[in-house]
């Protein structure tokens, strides 16, 4: 079965291309390493959150489940990006309760330069940051390297 997926990027990335993202589900590493190899995906949307504080959040995850979206995925840019996007977590809980879709946070592998920038920030430790990006953190040096 097709497992179907909309794309929410940082307002702040908005002319981003896309190229890791994709690359990252033909590859099937980051967060996509949760879609096995052989079974099928496809991309039904892909936008922005509208720039800060994220008013698309409230309605594009609407028009990607009319498209068929059965999970959204928040890309890696909310993570790694400087400053990291504060409403992550609202985000997931928002799209999750208001339109029944999971939410996965991340889309490619964390680039490995921006790990070793963010990863002694405060504010991963304050919101617990690396419980919600484990898939993202599982991805050997070389791969995230590979990424950068
Ligand atoms: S930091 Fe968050 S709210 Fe601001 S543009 Fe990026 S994703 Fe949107």
């Amino acid at each position: 079965m097709t497992t179907r997926i909309g794309i929410i990027i940082c307002g702040r990335y908005q002319g981003c291309g896309g190229g890791k993202c994709f690359r990252a589900l033909r590859e099937r590493r980051g967060a996509f390493a949760i879609y096995p190899p052989e079974e099928p995906v496809e991309i039904v949307g892909y936008s922005t959150c509208g720039g800060c504080p994220g008013g698309n959040v409230e309605y594009v995850p609407e028009e990607m489940k009319r498209n068929g979206a059965d999970v959204i995925h928040l890309a890696t840019g909310l993570v790694v990006g400087y400053p990291p996007c504060p409403s992550i977590r609202q985000f997931k809980s928002f799209i999750e309760s208001a339109f029944g879709l999971p939410v996965v946070v991340g889309t490619h592998p964390i680039p490995q330069k921006y790990l070793d920038r963010h990863e002694n920030l405060l504010f991963w430790q304050e919101q617990n940051m690396l419980e919600l990006i484990q898939p993202l953190l599982d991805e050997a040096p070389e791969i995230k390297a590979a990424y950068n």
